[in-house]
């Protein structure tokens, strides 16, 4: 693309590194903030601005927050014997929203994947065993609610072998996601219905 100014070059270059963004849509948007009212633009780098430096993970769950403990951790209403693994906060969005889940969350920041050099360390693993340690048996189950995905079932795996000396319930959800599937693109219903019917792992995985 020739462009007739460094700044706009520059804007363009930064959209288009944006996941699903090509130089045509990044013109595209540029060119539409560059027509906004300069109180709205500057409100939209705020945000930004501020999303970059006042968000915080929440000290138990690694979930996004404003707060030192996320909402969810906070709540008397959640079950604290009950945690949901899962890989990002997407998921913990898409659970929230089924309305069927009201136990916590522990959130890996990924998946186990040897292919782009992702590893146990990378994860937010040794936190989650801690976390089912330090609860002295207050912790009944855990649920891996991960992709249907090889590397969600390398993860899922690893975590097994890591938790189940711990006494506690370890279940998968109903795969009746599609191999590959994931998590965040399942219909509410749907995935509501995987965790309520979800399976002990060592019986998923005779
Ligand atoms: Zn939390």
């Amino acid at each position: 693309m020739n462009f007739s100014s460094k700044l706009l070059e520059q804007a363009v270059a930064e959209f288009g590194r944006l996941p699903g963004v090509g130089q045509k849509t990044a013109l595209r948007l540029v060119l539409h903030l560059l027509k906004q009212p300069e109180a709205d633009v500057t409100r939209f780098t705020a945000a930004l601005d501020r999303l970059k430096q006042e968000i915080r993970y929440c000290a138990t769950c690694h979930n996004i927050s404003d707060n030192a403990v996320c909402e969810i951790c906070a709540s008397h209403k959640r079950d604290k014997g009950l945690i949901c693994v899962v890989e990002d906060t997407r998921d913990v969005m898409a659970i929230e929203n089924t309305n069927q889940y009201h136990g916590v969350y522990h959130v890996l920041g990924g998946l186990i994947s040897p292919m782009d050099g992702i590893g146990p360390s990378d994860l937010q693993i040794d936190s989650l065993i801690k976390r089912i340690d330090a609860g002295a048996g207050e912790v009944q189950e855990v649920i891996l609610a991960l992709s249907a995905t090889m590397e969600g079932d390398t993860t899922i795996f690893y975590l097994y072998k890591k938790l189940k000396d711990f006494g506690v319930q370890i279940s998968t959800i109903a795969r009746g996601i599609a191999f590959g599937g994931e998590l965040e693109y399942v219909d509410e219903v749907t995935l509501g219905r995987s965790i309520a019917t979800r399976v002990p792992y060592e019986r998923s995985i005779a």
